[in-house]
């Protein structure tokens, strides 16, 4: 159980916590938790609840989502790295991996479960089909918590959980995502409902900072280079507020990692505009033809078109503080990244893990990396595949179909 404040970046002001997602004061700024413990002192979890001294939360729940950090020798090997080690949260029972949904988003869902029910009983409404979805679906049906999860009627059939037990109530809107989004955003405005917050709550950020907790504590030092696929950024901005809060333990060095980031070609937001020395993504940033772009690339995860790139304490303030580096892999890249990996780990990454690889390749190719720095390479999901057949997945049904103009009255029906 963790003792925190809860702090506004742009201007160090403590903010009261009630599961606050942006700044009362209205500052385009993120919100950062302050823990009192300098020192972490994993606790006897074998799950994420390991580093709940790090975590926004008061209450524990059972699973077995955590992430684990190991060496891949023959990756190792096959790069041409001596210090290389490998994050990986998804479904990958020999690595002793069970986030059954299949990616670092069950480090988000169960913190943000935890804070969520330390300060009310609000169900959390998400608007996706992908690995958010699909993790809040699956933590909330695990630890007995509700979800309303909105999504285009064309994804109705992509949200699978373990043991469906009815807690994920699954919505279908007429229309493409716009329209679901639109229909979330109106549930979450309703009294018992609250948003997830994206990157804006410390819970999602400071669970997906466990991969670099884990990865200190395995190599036993803060690593040289953070290597990840971002379509949010969240992962960065959680790697870098983990190692500062590593660097002030003061056990585990006293330098920050670079952040290498990657992004799949041809939609390249954040990688555009870093490259070009902006704080903020311009239109131009998002490609003459985005909707075209983003349908082309093989890692959708990765494909946000409204990042937290120049908000306080986002994307483009860890770049600078960890002098970071954009990079990109077009799809054969990744497939070819994918299908090494394959040759040596027993299961299929998610795409943007694979395009996390690809650019880990071709940094060690272009000479951009040492062969002895020491690398986390943080394999944000996989094993989704396996999870299906091994595990028997259920699908959830939608409990509704509905039109974006539903009305109020038909909505609180439904809900
Ligand atoms: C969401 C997601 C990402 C991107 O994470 P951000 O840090 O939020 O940009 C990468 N990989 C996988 C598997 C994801 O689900």
């Amino acid at each position: 159980m963790s003792g925190y404040d809860l702090i506004c970046v742009e201007n160090g002001e403590k903010v009261e916590e009630r599961y606050t997602l942006s700044c009362p004061n209205g500052h385009n700024s993120l919100l950062r938790a302050e823990y009192h413990s300098k020192q972490l002192n994993p606790q006897d979890y074998d799950n994420i609840f390991k580093y709940s001294d790090w975590l926004p939360v008061k209450t524990v729940f059972e699973s077995k989502a955590k992430p684990v950090c190991f060496r891949s020798e023959k990756l190792s090997k096959e790069l041409g790295l001596s210090d290389l080690w490998v994050g990986f949260t998804g479904y990958y029972p020999e690595r002793n991996a069970h986030a059954v949904s299949g990616s670092f988003k069950e480090l988000e869902a169960l913190p943000t479960y935890s804070r969520l029910h330390d300060y009310s009983d609000d169900t959390i409404v998400i608007a996706s089909a992908g690995n958010t979805a699909r993790a809040f679906a699956e933590i909330g049906n695990q630890i007995g918590k509700n979800c309303v999860i909105v999504v285009p009627e064309k994804a109705e059939d992509r949200i699978t959980v373990s043991n469906d037990r009815g807690f994920a109530k699954l919505l279908s809107v007429k229309g493409d995502y716009a329209d679901a989004i639109a229909v979330a955003d109106r549930i979450a405005a309703k009294d018992g409902y609250v948003p997830e917050g994206g990157a804006k709550n410390i819970a999602r950020r400071d669970g997906m900072g466990t991969v670099m907790l884990e990865g200190a504590l395995t190599i036993g030092h803060i690593p040289d280079r953070y290597f990840q696929g971002v379509g949010s950024g969240t992962g960065g901005i959680s790697a870098w507020e983990a190692a500062v809060r590593l660097m002030d333990d003061g056990r585990f060095g006293d330098r920050l990692p670079v952040l290498e980031l990657s992004q799949n070609e041809p939609f390249l937001p954040m990688a555009k505009a870093w490259n070009a020395g902006r704080r903020n993504i311009v239109p131009e940033d998002l490609g003459e033809d985005p909707a075209t772009d983003v349908a082309a690339v093989y890692a959708d995860v990765l494909t946000n078109r409204k990042p937290p790139y120049g908000i306080a304490g986002g994307v483009y303030d860890a770049m600078v503080a960890c002098n970071g580096r954009f990079h990109t892999a077009s799809n054969t890249e990744a497939k070819d990244a994918e299908k090494l990996w394959m040759s040596i780990e027993n299961v299929r990454p998610d795409p943007a893990a694979s395009v996390a690889l690809a650019t880990l390749i071709k940094a060690v190719d272009e000479g951009k990396v040492g062969k002895d720095d020491c690398i986390l390479l943080n394999m944000t999901g996989g094993g989704r595949e396996r999870a299906k057949e091994e595990l028997s997945l259920q699908t959830v049904k939608p409990v509704a179909r509905l039109c974006t103009d539903v009305s109020d009255e038909d909505l609180a029906e439904v809900l």
